[in-house]
């Protein structure tokens, strides 16, 4: 270890600050990050960063006792404690602080345990400066929205890569635009459908596109389960989360891991007010939905989006954006507006605390479609609101 490790790197600093603490031996890795956040910030009209590298844990507790941190960035292998153990001891000096982990493996179990310790990002290594200061950015803003509008929160679950972007991407772009907090939550890496590190980066650029933070699991392609350990690992991210408004794969789903999706998202969201069901390519003829978010603003947004997926578009046919754009345009028509997303209600709590906090907003709904899917107890829905979505 150094004998001063201000030697590593420290920039010069601005007034006000983000000041980021990065635990790495390596001073360049601080400054490559230092000057992609600089960049970052510059291109945005951001508050500037200010980036300090420390080399081990003992050097990072000292630094951070002295408090004005906002976000550490720590490696799960450093000299002294391990990583896990540094943000225990971090939480309890800032317990506001912002914290992006960088992981060689991202297990489930290591993602879990991530989450459960308030880890807002788990980054896994290879990882490139570009990609760390866009973390750091994400959580950041998230720190920023959850100071301001911090009752609304969106969590989005599919069982692959792409999922959740082609059922409600356009509802979540809306969501985007209201400043709402958005989490993608992908179960799987997708690995029977390509390499699970381009999917990954794939779903990592899109996930910016949405403006989400991304939780992205290894649970296994094709063999996902409705029960452990899908339940706890989507109770974990909820924990985290505290979602307002959950969107997940609908019951009448052919695909088996969408299908386990919905159910086990329906036993670990039982206490978020509201809970919708998207359509998927693989939705059966028994998917009813009845409730349509217009999304007329967000169509061509939707098309960029899913464009991420360019290792998909050759090979599904339902990537087709003609598919895409007659299907919104369907929906549509039944939503009387020109595009549409459509969604099964599983629950919407309007009389709740939580629900009651939510900005007014307005979905377009058929007079014709009953409210059938709404969950044993509740109430069919009789407002058309969505969390988020600007009224028409
Ligand atoms: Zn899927």
């Amino acid at each position: 270890m150094p004998d001063n490790v201000d030697a590593l790197y420290v920039p010069p600093s601005a007034e006000p600050v983000v000041k980021v603490l990065v635990v790495d031996g390596d001073p360049s890795c601080a400054q490559s990050l230092d000057l992609a956040l600089r960049s970052r910030s510059r291109r945005r009209d951001d508050l500037p960063y200010q980036v300090t590298a420390v080399y081990d844990s003992t050097e990072a507790l000292a630094r951070l006792a002295l408090g004005g941190w906002d976000v550490l960035v720590t490696d799960m292998q450093i000299p002294g404690l391990d990583g896990l153990a540094l943000i225990d001891a971090a939480r309890v000096l800032i317990p506001n602080l912002g914290i992006v982990l960088v992981t060689g493996r991202a297990t489930v179990d290591t993602t879990v345990t991530a989450l459960r310790d308030g880890i807002q990002d788990v980054l896994v290594t290879p990882t490139t400066p570009t990609e760390v200061a866009e973390s750091v950015t994400r959580v950041v803003r998230g720190l920023r929205r959850a100071a301001t509008v911090g009752q609304h929160r969106v969590l989005a679950i599919g069982a692959h890569p792409d999922d959740v972007e082609i059922g409600v991407g356009g509802t979540l772009l809306a969501h985007q635009a209201a400043g709402i907090e958005i989490v993608v939550l992908t179960l799987s890496r997708g690995a029977v459908g390509g390499t699970t590190e381009q999917r990954a980066r794939e779903s990592q650029h899109a996930a910016e596109m949405l403006g989400a933070r991304l939780f992205h699991l290894d649970l296994p392609d094709t063999m996902i389960s409705a029960g452990p350990p899908t339940v706890p690992a989507i109770e974990a991210v909820v924990a985290e989360v505290r979602p307002t408004t959950v969107y997940v794969h609908s019951g009448n789903d052919q695909h088996q891991d969408h299908h386990a999706t919905f159910r086990a998202a329906t036993v670990a969201c039982r206490q978020v007010p509201r809970l919708y069901c998207y359509q998927s390519p693989s939705s059966s003829l028994n998917f009813h939905p009845n409730r349509f978010v217009p999304i007329d603003d967000w169509f061509e947004a939707k098309i960029g989006v899913l464009r991420c997926y360019q290792s998909q578009m050759a090979l599904r046919a339902y990537l087709d954006p003609e598919l895409i754009r007659a299907t919104a345009r369907y929906w549509g028509f039944h939503g009387r507006t020109r595009f549409a997303e459509p969604l099964e209600v599983v629950r919407d709590v309007a009389g709740s605390s939580l629900a009651g906090q939510e900005p007014p907003a307005l979905a377009a709904r058929p007079p014709h479609v009953p409210s059938q899917r709404n969950g044993p107890g509740q109430p069919a829905t009789a407002s058309a609101e969505v969390p988020g979505v600007p009224a028409r």
